[in-house]
């Protein structure tokens, strides 16, 4: 029987490979073109454009690295919004926090939700959630028509590439920044720093140029190109290193601890002097 492999291209010489199983959905949506395929090795994944989203195996990295370290900064994250995430991964993780009373997912495709409430239901379990609100809009546009509203805004777009261009420019961190309340703080996605270093030094650059507060941090997604992946967090008031580890309660997760909350943002020195 004849193999199919899938490569997600980072450069020309260079990408990430895993064998298929079986295709279940390929679809041009208004926005993207979207698959839902069974790998041998990660499981159901998600591809965006030909980008890995999300696979079943490794998904928690990701998600609960985009929501705890903010979530466990801010003493008390009421309001919290998900620009992106159709996917539903990150909700899962905000509905941990006792604290948090709405969460608002802003996702431009609604087919990313449909596809994955139907093929990832482990990851898109919250979507459902009495709390969570669910909104098919551009989250540019959601955060314009929402001045001082959010504690917490945590960014799970894809690269910025198509719609998610608008959402890596000094414009969007502003209008962030006016988004989240006082005492508010957000957390994006930015990519690898072996192949985007470009990319994570601007963010960096435009995010200093917003908030007073900003913050770089890794974690270790393998299906994700290079396998090293970073967040920017830009905050208002509390800083993630001035936190208590010893106040960080246990929850149910896999690869975020209290004793990692701190060791997350010491980054490798190639790493370092991109944000500097
Ligand atoms: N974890 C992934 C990664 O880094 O590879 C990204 C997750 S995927 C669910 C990102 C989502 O961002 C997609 O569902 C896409 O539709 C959404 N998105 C892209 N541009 C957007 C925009 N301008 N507003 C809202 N959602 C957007």
């Amino acid at each position: 029987m004849t193999e199919i492999w899938f490569t997600e291209k980072q450069t020309d010489h260079y990408g990430i490979t895993m064998k298929l199983k079986e295709t279940y959905v390929r679809e041009q949506t208004d926005f993207q073109d979207l698959a839902m395929v069974e790998t041998e090795e990660w499981g159901t994944m998600l591809l965006l454009d030909g980008m890995v989203m999300t696979t079943d195996r490794d998904e928690f990295v990701y998600h609960e690295m985009v929501a705890h370290p903010a979530l466990f900064t801010h003493p008390n994250p009421e309001h919290v919004l998900v620009v992106g995430g159709g996917d539903g991964g990150v909700i899962r993780e905000i509905l941990k926090h006792p604290k948090v009373k709405r969460a608002v997912l802003v996702d431009i495709d609604g087919k990313v939700i449909e596809y994955s409430k139907r093929y990832l239901p482990q990851i898109a379990s919250g979507l459902d959630d009495p709390r969570v609100q669910v909104i098919v809009n551009d989250g540019f546009m959601h955060i314009h028509d929402h001045k001082n509203t959010y504690d917490v805004i945590m960014v799970d777009s894809t690269e910025p590439v198509g719609p998610a261009v608008q959402l890596f420019t000094r414009g969007f961190y502003q209008g962030i920044y006016d988004a989240l309340k006082e005492e508010g703080m957000f957390v994006a996605q930015t990519d690898n720093p072996w192949f985007k270093a470009d990319l994570i030094r601007s963010v960096s650059r435009d995010v200093k140029a917003v908030f007073p507060i900003v913050r770089t941090y890794w974690a270790n997604v393998p299906t994700y190109p290079s396998g090293l992946w970073t967040f920017t967090l830009g905050s208002k008031k509390y800083d993630p290193l001035d936190v208590d580890e010893s106040s960080i309660p246990e929850i149910d997760t896999k690869y975020y601890s209290p004793r990692l909350h701190k060791a997350a943002f010491v980054l490798p020195k190639f790493v370092e002097d991109l944000v500097k």
